[in-house]
């Protein structure tokens, strides 16, 4: 808080001393005195000021100094004549007068030289009675007077003892007239020197504040919220301009021809625009500290008087800057004001502002009291604005600085969050390549559930073939190969032999031994046929009831015959009781074979129905036997 309190202090009290040394140059041992300046003291180190008491006379430029003695007055240089007392008549700011004043000299061999700065506001400059130069017309006649603002350098060459100024001056255009700037006087070298520094100052100061002007602007061009870099950025241009309508004037050098009147009306612009944009600069960086109606006010005041500059003369706009200037104090002691709040409050860089700005306003109140002819200074504003830059500058400069750490953290941030993406990442593809392995798995599964349900399908289907109670083939697959075998018989043309078998009496055997028994009396019969046929091609299937059906491909009638009586002797021999039997003791079968060589006529259906009235003709003819069908001649191949 110290530190940066007596920061701008420090500044501050930097600027009133260059001020002071800058003001105190001339030294104020030597003045002039009755329009007498004795020099024969003075060392010529440096070029003096020519202030003090000039002698003047009114309007009255032809005649010379010694035939209008009782006519000349003292008059103050530097100082506009306005209001001064001639011979019971107070000047007005038109009209002409001579000044004179007698420089004493001391003996040496300098070659001197006059640092003329501007005259209200035309001059004619004599040396020893002779014109030597002069700046814009000076007339009696105001039709003839022509203004100009222009300071330059007179070369006056080698003197001894003492020179004689006369300067006409004539003012029919500005509201005040006459020497109002020190006019400088030393050794030609000197005069030289201090015009060149002047002029190095003033360029290097429009060169540095035009370049933060355009700095501005482009980062006003390139943000979105850069208001106040355009602000900023049209203030330096305006007191760019300033800086070249001040002074040495060097917009003269740069535009020779641009009229008086335009001149000072850019340098009034500057004046009361300067203000109002600063005004609204300071209160986009501390809204809460510079009111808004305020602001408002002094963008609509200052607007007023900009009207009045553009659209007047300068006799009558000159006289606005009497107004202006209290203004513009008041203006800048509220800024003042508010800097000083913000910085009580501890806003963000308003130490810094604050130390440029008061920069701005010392050396703003030093401008306004050169202008009105209270101190002998000169022109400083625009070293209080470098300063101001400077502050600036610097502020910028710590908050790219600040926003540059920030961006680094971001960055850091930013590179942990990567990282962090990426283990995220990688534990995203492992899980999805777990997913993977999941569907690979499932397909598999799939596969195998697929496989698993095939075979259950086929053995679902090999079920549907087989009879539930015996086990050997059932009716269906009977049907099926029937079918498959008549076929392949039929290419091959080869015999298919059938044989239909029925157990003899079973009614009995149930109603004797019971359903339970029967049932098991059955399987076990099935098993009997079913072992008694073993080819490949041959099949024993359950056909209904207690009826078996056995197809032979490829067997002739006598070998069918011979499994027929195979099957009856092997069920015989299974010697189940089957005591209410009429015609064994045992379990017996009658069996009827059919035997033909397929043709495309024939159909499998009329193959069982010739084996199955075979078997009728074994149970007709006393059963327990085997019959061949005799009806159809193939059979006996
Ligand atoms: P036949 O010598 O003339 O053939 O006399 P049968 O009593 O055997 O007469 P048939 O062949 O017409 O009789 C069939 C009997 O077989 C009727 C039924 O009681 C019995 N049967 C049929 N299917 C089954 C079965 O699955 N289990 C049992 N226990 N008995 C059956
Ligand atoms: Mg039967
Ligand atoms: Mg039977």
């Amino acid at each position: 808080m110290m530190r940066s309190l007596s920061y701008p202090i420090f500044v501050l009290s930097i600027i009133a001393a260059a001020l002071m040394l800058i003001s105190c140059g001339s030294s104020d041992d030597f003045s002039a005195v009755d329009g007498v300046m004795d020099l024969r003291d003075f060392n010529f180190d440096d070029p003096i000021s020519l202030d003090g008491e000039w002698r003047f006379i009114w309007n009255d430029s032809i005649s010379d100094e010694e035939s209008n003695q009782e006519n000349y007055i003292e008059i103050e240089v530097p100082d506009s004549w306005n209001g001064y007392d001639y011979n019971g008549q107070k000047l007005p700011g038109h009209g002409s007068g001579s000044y004179y004043l007698t420089i004493l000299l001391p003996e040496s061999n300098f070659s001197y030289a006059l640092g003329f700065p501007t005259a209200g506001t035309a001059y004619n400059l004599f040396v020893n009675e002779k014109v030597i130069g002069g700046i814009g017309l000076s007339s009696n006649d105001p039709a003839l007077a022509r203004p100009a603002y222009q300071p330059r350098n007179y070369e006056l060459g080698f003197h001894s003892s003492q020179i004689r100024l006369r300067v006409d001056v004539s003012n029919h255009h500005h509201r005040l007239g006459g020497l109002w700037e020190s006019i400088s006087f030393g050794t030609s070298d000197d005069i030289a020197g201090s015009r060149e520094n002047r002029i190095a100052m003033e360029l290097f100061l429009v060169g540095a504040i035009l370049i933060m002007g355009i700095y501005h602007l482009g980062v006003f061009s390139l943000s979105t919220h850069g208001k106040a870099a355009l602000y900023f950025g049209i203030f330096c241009l305006i007191i760019a301009m300033r800086t070249l309508t001040t002074g040495e004037i060097f917009l003269h050098q740069l535009w020779p021809s641009l009229p008086w009147h335009f001149q000072v009306k850019f340098e009034y612009l500057t004046f009361y625009l300067g203000i109002p944009i600063f005004f609204l600069f300071i209160r986009l960086q501390f809204p809460d500290e510079i009111n808004k109606w305020v602001a408002q006010t002094v963008l609509a005041i200052s607007s007023i008087f900009v009207l009045i500059v553009l659209f007047t003369g300068v006799e009558v706009f000159s006289l606005s800057l009497l107004f202006f200037q209290p203004f513009s104090l008041l203006a800048m002691l509220y800024v003042i004001y508010g800097l000083g709040l913000a910085f009580l409050r501890g806003e963000e860089g308003s130490a810094l502002v604050l130390m440029g700005f008061l920069a701005i306003a010392v050396t703003f109140l030093n401008d306004i009291l050169y202008v009105s002819n209270v101190i002998q200074t000169g022109h400083f504003i625009s070293l209080g604005l470098l300063i101001f830059i400077l502050a600036q500058a610097f502020l910028i400069s710590v908050r790219f600085s600040k926003a540059y750490d920030t961006i680094d953290t971001q960055r850091i941030k930013l590179e942990r969050t990567n990282v962090a993406y990426h283990s995220e990442i990688e534990v995203r593809k492992s899980a999805e390549r777990e997913v993977l392995n999941h569907k690979d798995h499932l397909e598999e599964l799939v596969k195998e559930r697929t496989t698993e349900l095939e075979i259950a399908n086929d053995r679902l289907k090999e079920l549907s073939r087989v009879d539930g109670l015996t086990g050997i083939a059932n009716r269906r697959r009977l049907d099926e190969e029937m079918d498959r075998e008549w076929k392949r018989m039929l290419r091959d043309k080869r015999p298919l032999s059938v044989v239909m078998s029925d157990i003899d009496h079973f009614k009995l055997y149930n109603d004797t031994y019971g359903h339970q028994q029967g049932d098991d009396c059955l399987v076990r019969v099935a098993t009997a046929i079913q072992d008694s046929v073993n080819r490949p091609g041959d099949l024993a299937a359950r056909y209904g009831g207690e009826e078996f059906c056995i197809i032979l491909p490829e067997t002739d009638v006598k070998g069918a015959i011979q499994i027929a009586e195979l099957i009856r002797k092997c069920v015989r021999d299974l010697n189940i009781k089957h005591e209410s039997s009429p015609v064994a003791p045992m379990v017996t079968l009658s069996l009827g074979v059919a035997t033909l060589v397929p043709d495309l006529a024939g159909q499998p259906g009329l193959l069982l129905q010739a084996a199955d009235r075979a078997l009728y003709q074994a149970k007709g003819n006393g059963r327990d036997r085997v019959e061949r069908n005799m009806d159809e001649s193939p059979s006996s191949e």
